[in-house]
């Protein structure tokens, strides 16, 4: 089978390889599509460390095609996702406190083992979330990272209908946060992109207010339009959309950090302390998260935008995406038409 594994010198290959036999707790997807996330492009770059040989992807969309003796959750024919939470211990405290993608002994698609940017792959039946029937698979790949991920952090960040959320970053992720934001969880939405291009996109998606950080200082228009946001979710990949962040949101707000930039954010003591403000952080989303986020798409309150494109142009897309070209999502489509 076709797979897109990372190789020397920050590039990917598109590889023949072979998989490995089932175990008897396993199923086997004929992927169909699979999302290209920026965490894909982290790991292809070593910032997480050295991971030569790794089947990629974590927004994997598949049919099962065979299950181990074990398997009781899935069945032939049965359309399933590979996410990052590939699987978990089931039984330390994170995993029965509902914080299983904490777990210690978490496995990561894409990363710590092979992921969904192949035309096969294997994933663990128990964790390996169903995809509504009634949902465009295409989209679904979307919602199985960029959507849960978020889903959960406007979650984490507990906006309330009516209330103010900020955006930062409008691209893979963003474009879905303002989606659920607004359409899930009935809040005025400020989008926050450094990309004029991103801010014309997230109009499209009933963005109450759009601010370019390059243009205006994004926490001092939030702050003199609205009183301060209620709540700001950062999923740009800078340090300067944290410390914004911070500034934005009004006494008593949250800020839930999701983009990975290798960096470190500025905290200033008093302002933590005198205005009681909340920073936390949140990664992806358990199988129930996902289970909702895939539903509420299902629905049609949540359109992921996507573009298909063929594995061999892997390189090109993670070009396209540091230069910022990118809107919504780059799907590779694995599916035979
Ligand atoms: P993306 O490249 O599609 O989007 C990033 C967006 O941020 C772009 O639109 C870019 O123009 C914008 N941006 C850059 N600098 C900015 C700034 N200073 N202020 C505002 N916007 C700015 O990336 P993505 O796929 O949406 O992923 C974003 C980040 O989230 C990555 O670091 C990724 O690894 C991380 N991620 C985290 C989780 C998690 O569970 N916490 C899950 C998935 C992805
Ligand atoms: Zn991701
Ligand atoms: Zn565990």
């Amino acid at each position: 089978m076709k797979a897109a594994v990372v190789a020397k010198d920050k590039k990917v290959d598109v590889v023949e390889k072979e998989l490995r036999p089932l175990n008897a707790n396993e199923a086997l997807l004929k992927m169909e599509y699979c999302g290209v996330c920026h965490t894909d492009l982290h790991v292809k770059d070593g910032d997480f460390g050295d991971v030569e040989g790794r089947v990629l992807g974590h927004e994997g969309i598949g049919r099962v095609v065979a299950v181990g003796n074990d398997v009781t959750s899935l069945k032939v024919g049965d359309r399933a996702s590979v996410a990052w939470m590939y699987n978990a211990c089931g039984h330390c405290e994170y995993c029965v406190e509902g914080n299983e993608t904490l777990c210690r002994n978490v496995q990561n698609s894409g990363y710590s083992v092979d992921g969904g940017m192949a035309e096969e792959c294997i994933v663990d039946a128990d964790y390996a979330v169903k995809v509504p029937e009634d949902l465009d698979p295409a989209a679904a790949s979307s919602v199985t990272c960029a959507g849960v991920t978020t889903y959960k952090a406007i979650k984490e960040s507990n906006i309330r209908p009516g209330q103010w959320i900020a955006i930062y970053g409008l691209g893979g992720l963003g474009n879905l946060a303002l989606q659920y934001a607004k359409n899930v969880f009935g809040a005025k939405v400020i989008g926050i992109d450094t990309n004029d291009a991103q801010l014309e996109f997230a109009k499209e998606f009933g963005a109450d207010l759009l601010i370019n950080p390059l243009k205006e200082d994004a926490a001092k228009v939030i702050q003199e339009k609205v009183g301060g946001a209620h709540a700001a979710v950062v999923t740009a990949v800078s340090k300067q959309a944290f410390n914004s962040a911070v500034d934005a949101v009004r006494a008593a707000g949250t800020i839930v950090a999701v983009g990975l930039p290798s960096e470190s954010m500025d905290l200033n003591i008093p302002r933590l302390v005198l205005d009681g403000i909340i920073v936390k952080g949140s990664l992806v989303g358990t199988r129930q998260d996902l289970a909702e986020a895939f539903q509420f798409a299902a629905e049609g309150k949540v359109v992921p935008k996507y573009k298909t494109r063929k594995i061999e142009e892997i390189n090109d897309i993670f070009d396209e995406m540091l230069s910022g070209k990118i809107q919504g999502r780059m799907v590779i489509d694995f599916s035979e038409k």
